[in-house]
Formats: structure tokens, sequence, C-alpha cells
């Protein structure tokens, strides 16, 4: 770690800790008492601060708000039974915000200043952070160009935020999805590795359009084909196939999942069989068919795991089996929430202490 960064903190004088409702808590609308800011000027990372959450002035002219240049991250701080704060694997998304960052043209931020200045954050709020079960905090930092210019080009000027709001259980109920052959969300050469904002909004229409027919969500498939799965809405995918957990290795179209990489890492250790290998569509739909398919479920920050219920291809829809006798799924489940909430030992060093 790197000398301690020096923050500047600026103290809301109204907490607005009493009148939020815990019971009650919806994803990514409600946010804590402060946020992190950061300006990028001059080839350097500056202005270090923690003020009172609120709204920023910024130039109507400025070029994210025109050409795309953002991106973000997501990850969660998790209160322990003793009181200690963990935030899950905070390395991780630092690393994948500087993918991010070089393939949109935007400068890096070192690893150390991502995490600090997370931990900083979530120290200060750490009353925030629910500690109901299944509760925590969810961490949101950003990026975004600022420069008040019309020219496409890359901006020499950036903010880089981190807002954090406490979230409850989130209910999972398994899904009915499409598996997608007409729309793309990324293709080779592309960004779609990158949590960048283009690709969500790039995913709006066609969502809006399976939900229309009835579905929850998509499964993405490959631009050039749409013969093999890549990811399940913002989460990548999983199937368990005949014992063995199959998931599409990961390419430039998809995002390579902090939680993706957890739960292959404790199936591994647990001596269950991975394959991360192409997943064609025909592979799953004939699993389904002879039934040797007997999970699927999304995997990514927000939910955990997200079981899927019935696919939906070509017009047919084939069910799988009941999702809460999903044995594999139900315990990767509970295991990464034992190592996150500290009620097992943290055996692949995963949990970032603050505090
Ligand atoms: C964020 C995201 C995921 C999941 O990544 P985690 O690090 O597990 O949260 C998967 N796919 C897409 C497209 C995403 O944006």
């Amino acid at each position: 770690m790197t000398d301690t960064l020096e923050i500047k903190i600026t103290k809301t004088n109204k907490s607005r800790l009493e009148e939020t409702d815990f019971s009650h808590l919806p994803f990514g609308k409600i946010f804590s008492d402060h946020m992190f800011i950061a300006d990028y000027e001059d080839g350097e990372w500056k202005n270090f601060q923690i003020v009172p959450y609120g709204d920023i002035p910024l130039s109507p002219a400025i070029s994210v708000l025109h050409y795309g240049q953002a991106f973000f991250e997501g990850l969660k701080a998790y209160k322990h039974e003793n009181g200690k704060i963990s935030i899950f694997r905070p390395y991780k998304n630092a690393e994948r915000f500087n993918k991010s960052a070089i393939r949109l043209c935007a400068p890096e931020l070192p690893e150390d200043i991502f995490v600090q200045s997370i931990a900083a954050l979530v120290d200060l709020d750490k009353d925030w952070i629910p500690s109901a079960p299944d509760h925590s905090l969810y961490i949101r930092p950003y990026m975004f160009s600022t420069d008040p210019y019309l020219g496409v080009q890359p901006s020499k000027t950036y903010k880089y935020i981190i807002l954090t709001c406490p979230v409850g259980a989130y209910f999972s109920k398994p899904l009915k999805v499409k598996i997608e052959t007409t729309w793309s969300r990324s293709s080779e050469g592309g960004f779609g590795f990158a949590k960048a904002a283009g690709n969500y909004a790039g995913s709006l229409l066609p969502a809006q359009e399976a939900m229309k027919e009835g579905f929850d969500q998509l499964i993405w498939t490959d631009a050039r084909e749409h013969a093999y799965i890549e990811e399940l809405g913002a989460a990548n995918v999983m199937f368990m196939i005949d014992g063995v957990l199959v998931t599409p290795s990961t390419r430039d179209t998809i995002l390579k999942g902090v939680t993706r990489d957890s739960i292959l890492t404790l199936a591994r250790s647990r001596g269950v069989p991975v394959e991360e290998r192409r997943v064609s569509i025909a592979e799953v739909i004939e699993s389904l068919k002879n039934g040797k398919l007997t999970e699927a479920f999304g995997v990514g920050t927000a939910a955990t795991i997200t079981p899927i219920a019935s696919i939906g291809f070509e017009g047919e829809l084939h069910h799988l089996p009941d999702t809460s006798k999903a044995e594999f799924s139900n315990r990767a489940l509970k295991a990464l929430n034992e190592i996150r909430y500290g009620l097992v030992p943290d055996e692949f060093n995963w949990n970032y202490l603050v505090g």
C-alpha cells in the first residue's frame, strides 16, 4: 500500500440517517450522507475530497454528455456480527476500473487510490451499512470526462466520484429469460469487457422488447453468429450440465465479473468440476431437453446469484428443475455469504477490512 491518501473531509451538518427507513431499501435510490470526489487535471489526480452527498455544478458542454467517456464499478461493504466492516475484493474492481479507463482513453487511477478512497468513504459513513441479514452497502465508483468541448477527442479533464447506497436483501425471483439472437450487447473489437456507460444504454431497448414479450431478462449471444452464450443481462451466466459447472470463457465481448471469479474459485476448491469454454445455444437447448442441464443462474455483485426458471428460444419455452432445490447455486450462495459476513475464516483473503 502507498502512503495514506490525503483527503479533505467536509462533514454534513445534518445527517439523513435518522429519517432513513432501513426496513425499506429499494436498490440504488437511497444515498448515504457523503460522497467522494477527485479531479483529473494537468495530467494528475488531485483535490481528493469527501463532501456531503448532493448536486454538483457542471458545464452543459462537458464531453461525457455528448460522446460518453464514462465507466463505473460496483462492489459492496458488509458489516460483520462483531461490528467489523469489510469490502469484498476491492482490488479486483480497481484492476477492472483501469481496464475500462484504458479502453475509453481515460486516465488510469492508481489501485491504492481507488481502494483507499472507497475505504475512507465507507469508514466515514459506516453507520449507513445495514446490519440485517443479506443487507450491505453498495459502492458505486465512476469516472467521466469533463472538458467543456464539442470536438470528438479524449478529454483532458475528468471527475472520479464514489456514491454509496444501503441495500437490502436482493429478492432474486427465478427468472424467465430469452436467448437473444437479433440484438447484440457487444462485439469483437468493441468494449463489452469494460463497465462502460454506453454498454448499458445500448442494452435498454433489447431488454424492453424482451419484457414486452413477457421475459424478465435477456441472455446475450455472440454478435458474429448468435450461436454462443455470453452473459445474462448485466451479469455473468453459469450452467450446471451433467454435474459440471460450465460458463462462457471471458473474451473482449464479456465482462469479467468478480462474482464469477469468486464462484469458480469456490467450486474448484470444493472439488466441483469446472469448465470455462464456449457454450453454444445448441448445447444448452439439447441439455435442457435431455435433462442434463439441472441449474442455470446469473452471477453478479447486485444479486450474487439469480436463478433461472425458464429459457425461451425460437418461440419455445424450456423449464428448468425447481430452483429452490438447485444444489450447487444454493450452496455457493451460502458459502460466499459466510465469507463476506465474516462467519467463516476468509480462506481466500477476499475481505478488505476497514477502520
Ligand atoms: C457488473 C457486470 C457483471 C458482474 O460483475 P461483478 O464484478 O460480479 O459484479 C457482469 N456483466 C456485466 C455486463 C456487468 O456490467
